[in-house]
């Protein structure tokens, strides 16, 4: 994709006023000269969240959140910042024109841009014919008889497949789309595709091309915005040589495994809930949601992909797998554990009544009883535990050992040592044996690659006078003109802590246009920007007195200077020195001397104390 550019990042920034974006969320009041509100990314009773109409950032001291209005859209509902971006640009009408990035890059964006639009249009036309054709008649009574409205069914897009050839090619080719362009999005296969060309049950001759899903209730698959990228097509009756449900293959738009179905919808209810109902099919899903348990998900296939639980954890901590009680349904439970376990989801079992799913279960007992079933889901260890005792014979030392090791294994994929001895001394318990050597079966974990800072001199905190001259530097014209004015960069490189405020300083920032702002912090890290936003936010930092601001630098300075001096020195004791690098050393220490002398007379005689 191209970039955009950062002009009219600048504009969309000062089109929309952060208490306006973040009030047509929820309610905020005003106090004083700022904004408050509950923050909506932890839990709290007192607000704790502030949004600053003058600066443009919102801040939580609960939480830490905070930045840009593009830092509280991205959050919030949980898009990338390209996408921010554009939700931005569309609520107040600036168009977005993204550079051009080079040719092969901008092909590809643009053939992106071809399959959504198809994407979007398949999805309209497969709903119209489930609404309106007369050969849907019998889908509209399978979903009339599984409890979907067709108020329901247009919640949700749903779309039925004629059963033809090439009813969906023939009208898309009639909108203008070509067979590279069909053949691309996979809903039409060529006559060549091993999966399973046209058979002789059909009178029809077989086109070169044909429809991928025939005589299917279609479900739009959409990514976390909402586009949709996508479809499953599910059969209405069992026909023993089809699939009851088959999915889009990979495309460009639509990796299976990066994916959980109904996330669009279901996000904010993942996040108020803190916990994902997973259950099997689309249908489970929408009947849950529409009952009005809405923190539900669905893997596209059965079991969970490390992606999609990476992706989930973004959103809960805690997954509820509702799978059938058949061994089929144990079995998609097992294959999910580990990348739920991996992303250190605590995950716990409700096992639904043999012959139920999620949908049967919430039409026959209603809301209530199957959120007290969730409630009441167990641990997975222990469901597991238990399983496992039921088939073994605990007797035989052979068979439990065995059960041992296995369980161990599993153990192992826990990462969060918490959590793990937790674990350990229940399994333990269960089995009967001692919590020691439990643990000396469990192999070690892999280590998981983490984005720990190295620890350089920019891991180091930031001191109070760094944040005072960075929220100066972001907010006092003089005083960024000041700083701009000194040898900053020198100074800085030798001052640890002080990685954000070069930033701030080499940033192209007005400090008049909070656009300008809010642009610069969109092009931080989430963490730099909370932080920045943090101190922007802080009484105790932000309302000083600019006029120190000059002594701060200086102190600054002068403490840069004693750190070079202090590494010449110890150069100077280094052995087999030349008489040349001798000289030279002197030279430099008698500079730093001078500078600091200089300096020295520009401080006031009280050092400047941290605050
Ligand atoms: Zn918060």
């Amino acid at each position: 994709m191209g970039t955009i550019p950062s002009d009219t990042i600048e504009q969309i920034a000062a089109a929309n006023d952060i208490v306006e974006v973040i009030g047509s969320y929820f309610p905020v009041k005003r106090a004083g000269a700022n904004f408050k509100a509950l923050c909506p990314f932890h839990q709290e009773k007192t607000p704790s969240f502030h949004v600053s109409p003058q600066r443009q950032t919102f801040h939580c001291f609960g939480c830490g959140a905070g930045g840009s209005v593009f830092r509280f859209v991205m959050d919030y509902e949980h898009i990338d910042f390209p996408s921010a971006v554009r939700k931005l640009a569309a609520r107040v009408g600036i168009p977005v024109i993204e550079e051009r990035g080079p040719h092969g890059e901008d092909r590809q964006h643009e053939a992106r841009r071809v399959l959504l639009r198809l994407h979007a249009e398949a999805a309209g036309w497969f709903h119209d014919n489930l609404l309106k054709k007369e050969l849907a008649e019998p889908a509209r009574n399978y979903l009339k008889k599984r409890g979907i409205s067709a108020e329901i069914a247009k919640r949700w897009q749903l779309g039925f497949a004629p059963d033809e050839w090439d009813a969906f090619g023939s009208w898309a080719r009639g909108r203008g789309y070509d067979a590279r362009e069909l053949i691309a999005s996979g809903l039409v296969k060529t006559k060549d595709d091993a999966d399973r060309a046209p058979d002789q049950t059909s009178n029809l001759k077989p086109q070169t091309s044909y429809d991928r899903f025939r005589g299917r209730i279609m479900f739009p698959i959409c990514n976390d915005v909402g586009e949709v990228i996508a479809f499953s097509g599910r059969l209405l009756e069992n026909e023993a040589e089809s699939a009851k449900y088959i999915n889009s293959p990979e495309t460009p738009l639509f990796r299976k495994g990066n994916v959980l179905f109904g996330l669009d919808k279901t996000k904010r209810g993942l996040i108020e809930a803190n916990c994902a109902i997973v259950c099997e099919g689309q249908l489970d899903l929408i009947t849950l949601y529409e009952a009005g348990i809405t923190n539900v998900v669905a893997p596209q296939g059965t079991a969970f992909t490390e992606n999609q639980a990476r992706l989930l954890k973004r959103f809960v901590d805690e997954v509820v797998l509702c799978f059938d009680a058949d061994a089929a349904g144990n079995k998609a439970a097992e294959r999910s554990l580990e990348a739920l376990l991996q992303n250190d989801l605590i995950v716990r079992v409700a096992e639904m009544p043999a012959g139920e799913d999620p949908d049967s279960l919430v039409r026959r007992e209603g809301k209530e009883k199957f959120e007290k079933r969730v409630a009441a889901a167990r641990d997975f260890f222990d469901y597991w535990i238990e399983r496992e005792v039921a088939i073994v014979d605990l007797s035989s030392l052979g068979a439990k050992m065995q059960l041992v090791r296995k369980l161990a294994g599993t153990v192992s994929r826990v990462h969060d040592p918490m959590m793990r001895g937790e674990i350990v001394s229940k399994v333990s318990a269960r089995l009967g044996v001692a919590t020691s050597d439990f643990e000396n079966l469990v192999p070690r974990s892999v280590p998981r690659p983490t984005a720990e800072l190295p620890r350089d001199m920019d891991s180091i905190a930031p001191s109070q006078t760094i944040k005072q001259l960075s929220v100066l530097a972001l907010r006092d014209s003089e005083v960024r003109d000041f700083l701009l004015a000194q040898e900053w960069r020198e100074v800085l490189a030798q001052t640890p802590g002080a990685e954000l405020l070069g930033r701030i300083l080499s940033a192209d920032i007005h400090v008049e246009d909070s656009a300008t702002v809010s642009s610069f912090l969109a092009s931080l890290e989430p963490h730099e920007e909370a932080v920045v936003s943090g101190w922007i936010a802080s009484k105790r930092i932000a309302y000083t007195d600019r006029n120190l601001a000059h002594e701060w630098w200086y102190s600054l300075a002068a403490e840069s200077v004693r750190r070079q001096l202090e590494a010449l020195k110890s150069k100077m004791r280094l052995p087999q020195l030349s008489q040349g690098d001798v000289v030279n050393l002197q030279k430099q220490i008698l500079d730093l001397r001078e500078q600091l002398h200089e300096l020295s007379k520009l401080l006031s005689p009280a050092p400047v104390r941290d605050i």
